[in-house]
């Protein structure tokens, strides 16, 4: 589902060239869930934008479902992944002035369907995790894993094959933690969703079918 040949990635400025990825190989299959841990600064969210083509790699091949990205235009580029990949941040990144089903609705903006067809579409998203009983509260009125949850139901709201993950119970405490930890580990087991998830905790990445462990760029196990 996701294959990276030897990805390399430097970001240049005026003054400084930092190497963030050395060397990478890595095969996410379909349907696997796949955690990356490794300590602050070693490349965690450089891979995983990488992965979510957000941003290009400096040398190397990354191919999703399949296809070949190197010679997509951003326009292509934003359809692909806006088709393909749901993103899932630390910080939920949702809309402050939304309600949560507007919110889940976003990623539905750009496709060619009914305001009716994306309001039940996110209707069933945030069924699917535990918030049908929300939707028309504001993010503020939502504890953290709550607002985690309105994030997942967006990430999962088209459909993606890919789920990106980048430290998703990060800023919630274990009880929570966990609680996103099943619905995650519940769509990759029912709906066959490939999720690659970075953490720093080792009972979470525990839970999933592979670690990988990047140190300083490279990739250690
Ligand atoms: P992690 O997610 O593991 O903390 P990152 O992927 O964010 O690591 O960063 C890897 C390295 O790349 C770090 O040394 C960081 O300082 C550098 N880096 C990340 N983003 C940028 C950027 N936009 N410009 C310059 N350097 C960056
Ligand atoms: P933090 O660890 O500080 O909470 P996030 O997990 O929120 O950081 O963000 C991780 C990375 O994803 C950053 O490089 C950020 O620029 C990028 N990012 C954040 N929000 C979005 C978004 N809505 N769409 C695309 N990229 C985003």
């Amino acid at each position: 589902m996701l294959h990276l040949k030897n990805i390399e990635k430097v970001y240049r400025t005026d003054t400084v060239e930092t190497l963030a990825l050395k060397n990478i190989n890595l095969d996410v299959a379909k349907g696997e869930f796949l955690s990356v841990m490794g300590p602050s600064g070693c490349g965690k969210s450089t891979l995983l934008n990488i992965m979510g083509l957000l941003d290009g790699p400096s040398k190397g091949e990354v191919r999703v479902g399949g296809q070949a990205t190197a010679r997509m235009g951003d326009k292509q580029l934003a359809h692909f992944r806006n088709k393909s990949i749901g993103f899932i941040f630390q910080s939920y990144h949702l809309i402050g002035d939304l309600r949560v089903l507007d919110n889940a609705e976003l990623p539905l903006l750009y496709r060619a369907m009914s305001a009716r067809e994306r309001r039940a579409l996110a209707g069933e998203a945030l069924g699917r995790v535990g918030l049908a009983n929300r939707v028309k509260h504001f993010p503020t009125q939502l504890s953290g894993g709550q607002k985690q949850r309105v994030a997942i139901a967006r990430a999962i709201v088209g459909k993606p094959d890919i789920i990106l993950a980048d430290e998703p119970t990060g800023n919630l405490d274990s009880v929570m933690g966990g609680e996103i930890m099943d619905i995650l580990l519940d769509l990759n087991r029912t709906e066959g969703t490939t999720i690659v998830m970075v953490t720093h905790d080792e009972s979470m990445a525990r839970r999933t079918h592979r670690l990988v462990r990047l140190f300083d760029g490279s990739q250690v196990q």
